[in-house]
């Protein structure tokens, strides 16, 4: 790595923003021969990609099949239409399913991230199993893995924890950012033909969540303060349009603090949610982002999530769910009458709805709530944890080409300009219900990936 001092420096491509998406445009970029200056203002505090799951879909790639998993970009195409409708991106839904096996591939040899597929990862929507991960799975990991790789790329100059005091874009898309004297003294000048946005989402930005996204406006915010919606509102000042800015990532697993979560598995295992009568209020297959609404409905808030020991155990390494219960977060009971007690819900009632659900997962009966189907029946010793419905991650930005090129109100590419993660609009939206698990970082690997080869390529 290059430290960053030095008064003027002129750059193939600026990238503002050191997640998922700046991270691995820049790599990429870097891999194919140009320079790179990566800057964030935010370098040392925890970023989306750093308290995400870290589990990252693709149709399609070697390990599936490796794993005897027969799967392929059209088929996760079909599953997203089939699960988020008409909300789909279609600008970026088919460039970024095919750009993702190859991305996955650079992940590991150019990343230095040791990726590998799990088949027994259940996520709501996905046909088959597609998720993949660093080891352990997590977005820390993963996180680490790219700061690691980033520092050590030469052709990468990281401008790291300094606020930018100037940022200026010309009409032939050229950007020039000035930072003041840093604590070595030295002012720094850097100029870019290229620039991309990766700035992250704003869901922790009140008023744009106000005018965007009232609906979430109230609700706990599990992404990080670094999303502040600055460069979506870059791009904007810049000419860029903006998409699907209803559209984010729930969190219905969000235990109410928003520090820990339970994970989006667990109800794919049998797990059912309660409120505070102790009933069923909603069918828990949904996926974990549709989720977050039902559970924000509920009074005060807030449902129970039960499920049972087994089904702990089948979570395995599962770090969120280890965190929650590290956290005190999980209740543990060897029969309803005291889980119902430590929780203080009626236990009649959360008796009748475990016997409910079990006779669904018999067979004696379908769901009145419209489940699909409940893998098995709960069984003591019981385990519990209060949720709440979550602000994960918003899901709207700059509109964009299948390139990352930011688009403006008549769809036409601003020169020079990209953008792709959350500062950029994302795969499918309108609400939570369009958020098919995976679809961030698919859209941040997926779609820096092809800008990064539009960059270099000089378009
Ligand atoms: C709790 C949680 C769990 C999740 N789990 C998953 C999962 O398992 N799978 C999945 O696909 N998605 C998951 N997501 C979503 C996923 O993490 C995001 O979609 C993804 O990290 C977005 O990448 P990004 O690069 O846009 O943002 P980030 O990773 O947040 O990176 C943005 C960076 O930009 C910096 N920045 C901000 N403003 C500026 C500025 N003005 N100039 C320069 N830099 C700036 C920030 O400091 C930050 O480092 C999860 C999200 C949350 C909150």
């Amino acid at each position: 790595m290059k430290p960053d001092e030095g008064p003027s420096r002129v750059t193939d491509l600026l990238v503002l923003g050191a997640g998922a998406a700046g991270m691995f445009a820049a790599l990429r970029t870097a891999a194919l021969g140009r320079e790179v200056v990566l800057a964030d203002p935010h370098w040392s505090t925890p970023n989306t990609l750093a308290v995400s799951g870290g589990l990252v879909p693709a149709a399609g790639s070697r390990r599936q099949r490796a794993a005897g998993v027969l799967d392929t970009p059209q088929h996760w195409l079909d599953d997203l239409r089939a699960f988020a409708g008409d909300s789909v991106n279609e600008r970026i839904a088919m460039p970024v399913a095919h750009a993702l096996p190859d991305a996955l591939d650079f992940l590991e040899t150019g990343c230095g991230v040791a990726v590998r597929f799990l088949p027994d990862v259940p996520a709501p929507g996905h046909g088959v199993a597609r998720f993949h991960a660093a080891t352990p799975a997590s977005g820390r990991a993963l996180h680490d893995a790219l700061r690691a790789a980033v520092l050590a790329e030469p052709r990468i100059r990281v401008v790291r924890d300094r606020p930018a005091a100037g940022v200026a874009r010309d009409a032939d898309g050229t950007v020039t950012v000035d930072w003041a004297a840093g604590p070595d003294g030295t002012p720094l000048h850097i100029r870019a033909a290229r620039t991309l946005v990766a700035g992250g989402g704003f869901g922790a930005n009140p008023a744009m969540l106000a005018e965007f996204l009232p609906a979430m406006a109230g609700a706990v915010h599990g992404g990080p303060p670094t999303n502040d919606g600055s460069t979506i509102a870059l791009g904007r000042a810049w000419g860029g349009a903006l998409g699907g800015m209803d559209g984010y990532q729930g969190q219905g697993h969000s235990n109410p603090d928003g520090r820990t979560r339970l994970g989006m598995s667990l109800p794919s295992l049998g797990a059912i949610l309660v409120d505070r009568t102790g009933r069923r209020f909603v069918r828990e297959d949904v996926g974990p982002s549709e989720l977050a609404a039902h559970v924000l409905a509920c009074p005060g808030g807030v449902a129970l999530e039960v499920f049972d020991a087994r089904l702990e155990a089948a979570l395995g390494e599962h770090s969120a769910y280890a965190e929650a219960r590290a956290a005190g977060r999980v209740l543990a009971a060897d029969d309803v009458a005291t889980l119902a007690s430590f929780a203080g819900v009626p236990a009649a009632a959360l008796r009748e709805a475990l016997d409910d659900a079990a006779a669904v997962a018999h067979g004696v009966r379908a769901d009145p709530l419209g489940r699909a189907r409940v893998a098995r029946p709960l069984e003591p010793p019981y385990r519990a944890s209060w949720v709440t419905g979550a602000l994960a991650h918003t899901q709207g930005g700059l509109v964009t080409d299948g390139e990352g090129r930011v688009l403006d109100a008549a769809e036409r590419p601003l020169p020079g300009l990209y953008a792709a993660g959350g500062a950029a609009a994302g795969l499918a939206g309108r609400g939570g219900a369009g958020y098919l698990p995976g679809n961030g970082l698919a859209q941040a690997f997926g779609l820096a990936w092809r800008a990064a080869a539009a960059i270099a390529a000089g378009d």
